[in-house]
């Protein structure tokens, strides 16, 4: 069971400056569920009238861009297809440049599959066809769609694993949260004995390479922030660009190490901006 922590929040430690492009998690980081995190709407619309760039960066496959515009427009926050990647957007990039011809399961929700079919891929469900096992985030996955997974890389040794994102759980307003693509990537490697080969979620710098296409933008003119160490900051800290922690997802101020001596620390999202 998660606990809070029993320590006093400590200050945040706050950018003094402007930078000319913000990139955001949304999970945890702008939202938790159906709910717009505190600050999120006025901070968004702050860097809009600044006249900044705005991205947004989700690992989440289970929605589609155009749902995440959606979604964010029900929260007041009106964004543009250009503005949102996830790893949806980059599954379909890395198959389409690698792996073109390639045959794909993928134990998805359907925007993943539409996706997938709307790139022109073949999707099967006969072990004996099947190229890449893709393992994602996936509320339908069962024990058949295990067990095909399983046939496919072990007993016809012709598939490869891959993955959406690395995230094991994703968090939910009331503190619990759900298993995510780490979980079911974990159930087929530990059958199979086949390692995952390939991610395709933070902290893979594919992820942010997407979001930056079309900023000819140096990275320590953005800004990364995310709730997520392991993913949203550590992408950030590997490619050299600025990073922020918020700590309204999974991060908690205690969590942070000195591989995150350069990173700012917020305790509300509108932190972000220069006080
Ligand atoms: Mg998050």
């Amino acid at each position: 069971m998660k606990t809070g922590s029993s320590l006093a929040t400590p200050p945040a430690v706050r950018p003094s400056c402007w930078y000319d492009a913000y990139f955001f998690d949304l999970d945890g980081t702008i939202y938790l569920g159906d709910e717009a995190l505190p600050g999120a709407v006025e901070t968004i619309a702050c860097l809009r009238r600044r006249g900044v760039q705005v991205r947004f960066l989700s690992n989440n496959p289970t929605k589609s861009p155009q749902q995440y515009v959606d979604k964010l427009a029900g929260m007041g926050i009106a964004t543009t297809l250009d503005e949102i990647t996830t790893s949806i957007t980059t599954t379909v990039w890395w198959l389409t440049t690698y792996h073109r011809e390639a045959t794909i399961f993928p134990i998805a929700e359907e925007p993943l599959c539409q996706a997938l079919r709307e790139a022109g891929f073949r999707l099967s469900d006969d072990p004996s066809q099947i190229d890449i096992v893709i393992a994602s985030y996936d509320r339908g996955f069962d024990y058949a769609k295990l067990q095909t997974a399983f046939d496919a890389l072990w007993y016809h040794k012709r598939a490869i694993l891959i993955q959406t994102n690395p995230d094991r759980y994703c968090p939910f307003p009331d503190g619990r949260g759900q298993p995510d693509a780490a979980a079911i990537t974990a159930a087929i490697e530990a059958c199979a004995q086949v390692p995952c080969q390939a991610s395709m979620g933070k902290p893979s710098p594919l992820l942010l390479e997407a979001g930056l296409a079309g900023l000819d933008l140096p990275h320590d003119r953005c800004i990364m922030t995310g709730d997520r160490l392991g993913t949203d900051i550590r992408m950030a800290i590997d490619a050299h660009m600025p990073a922020a922690v918020v700590f309204t997802g999974e991060a908690r101020p205690e969590d942070l190490t000195a591989l995150h001596a350069d990173v700012f620390r917020l305790n509300s999202i509108n932190q972000l901006l220069p006080g």
